[in-house]
């Protein structure tokens, strides 16, 4: 027997009009789909050459504990990461709780008291806020006497280098680099743009470290920010280099001195990396590295296929569906807190996981407005898993990351529409 799609679509709620709507929209993308499948190819490549050169073998997945000295597995995985991001050494932890844990650790290591922290692309993501003392909060670097300057990208987007050139001073200790446009509209940066202002930061100020927030960035492209003079790259395992199989952690991938002081503050002055049982969950970490190339493809294809979608239905996105991909966020101005509900409600309905919830905005540590988040995951808040969240503010953006596979994330987005045709906020016909 030969089985339908449309019906199990049109079992799993979604009607005819939606389907034929979304089918056409897909029409257009198979080339470009084609790009991502090769770009996923080399990254696969390049994972697994790291993961041989290595000589990961099944001792590496024994699980450690106590003070987890000597733990080949932890050690040889960190060499893995230090030979795929081409760095001189790196710290992959599930001790390092999440992304913003990655770069406060980062951070406050490689900053000491009287230096400044200057970011040349802008306000960065929510939660540094707190980190580095924009909004003040307790332990901040702020409180620490480290200060903080800025300098906003120009209204196209790009490097405002006069102004840069004015902020590096002889304080200038350390440059934060945000790849991805986080809840902004701003586009999300090249690894080669991002190349070219690590270049000019360098040729003001030789010495300064730079820092790159690689979060949602990991193996979108052939190359990362560590290729192109990059002293730092830091990012979250349950977002793209987790694979959606890491179940907690972080990574910073960098120059050997960096990375020392990143391990005495992560653990202890004197202990540095030598401590830090990797516990259960180290074959996850290989076995999420492994996976990482194609999973990031198919939130890729997902993030393009929802701006095609909305673009066709009159919402503003960013970046368009035409656009050349840096991370794998797709951000879409919905104009109305209804509408960020309805689209959420959409994508949750469409999880694995939770699908039987309806989310609801609330106020989340680290953010300074109401936030709705339609995450029904594996692990819980992966974000390289299907989910889309929201601040319930001005513009009313709706920023949409993620999916395993291609096909649940083509049905989460199909999902969603069918909820905003259901909930009146749209019309196809
Ligand atoms: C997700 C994210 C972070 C913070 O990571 P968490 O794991 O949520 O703490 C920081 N920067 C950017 C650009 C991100 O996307």
């Amino acid at each position: 027997m030969v089985k339908n799609i449309n019906e199990i679509y049109k079992q799993l709620g979604i009607d005819d009009e939606v389907l034929k709507y979304a089918e056409e929209r897909l029409k257009g993308l198979r080339e470009r789909f084609a790009g991502i499948d090769e770009t996923a190819e080399y990254n696969q490549l390049k994972v697994l050459k790291a993961l041989q050169e290595c000589r990961v073998s099944d001792a590496c997945f024994s699980a450690s504990s106590g003070y987890g000295y000597n733990d080949l597995g932890r050690d040889t995985l960190e060499e893995v990461y230090s030979k795929i991001f081409n760095t001189e050494d790196a710290l992959v932890r599930p001790q390092i709780t999440c992304g913003t844990h990655a770069l406060n650790v980062a951070l406050s290591s490689n900053l000491r008291p009287g230096d400044e922290l200057l970011s040349p692309v802008g306000k960065p993501y929510d939660t540094l806020e707190e980190v580095i003392g924009i909004r003040p909060s307790r332990g901040s670097l702020k409180e620490y006497g480290v200060s903080y300057s800025q300098v906003d990208l120009k209204p196209d987007g790009s490097f405002d280098y006069e102004n840069i050139k004015k902020a590096v001073n002889d304080r200038t200790g350390l440059v934060t680099i945000q790849r991805s446009k986080g809840y902004q509209t701003r586009p999300t940066l090249s690894v080669e743009s991002i190349g070219e202002l690590i270049s000019f930061i360098k040729g003001i100020k030789n010495d300064v470290i730079c820092m790159v927030d690689n979060c949602y960035g990991e193996f979108v492209e052939r190359i990362e920010p560590s290729d192109v003079g990059a002293d730092m790259v830091v990012g979250s395992l349950i977002k793209n280099p987790g694979g959606g199989l890491a179940p907690v952690g972080g990574y910073i991938a960098g120059k050997k001195e960096c990375i020392e002081n990143a391990a005495y503050r992560l653990t202890s002055p004197g202990l540095g990396k030598e401590v830090g049982a990797s516990l259960n969950v180290i074959q996850s970490f290989y076995q999420g590295l492994f996976l990482a190339p194609t999973v990031t493809a198919s939130a890729l294809k997902g993030a393009i296929f929802a701006a095609a979608i909305l673009e066709g239905l009159g919402f503003k996105v960013h970046p368009d569906a035409d656009t050349k991909r840096h991370d794998i966020i797709q951000a879409v101005t919905l104009g109305s807190a209804e509408a960020v509900i309805s689209f959420c409600k959409g994508i949750q309905a469409a999880a694995p996981v939770d699908s039987h919830v309806t989310p609801e905005p609330w106020a989340m540590p680290g953010y300074d407005s109401d936030v709705i988040m339609a995450a029904g995951a594996f692990v819980s808040g992966s974000s390289i898993e299907l989910s889309a969240d929201g601040p319930i503010k001005e513009p009313y953006n709706v920023y949409f990351q993620g999916g395993l596979t291609f096909p649940h994330a083509k049905f989460g987005i199909i999902k969603a529409v069918q909820q905003l045709k259901d909930d009146g906020i749209i019309k196809l016909s």
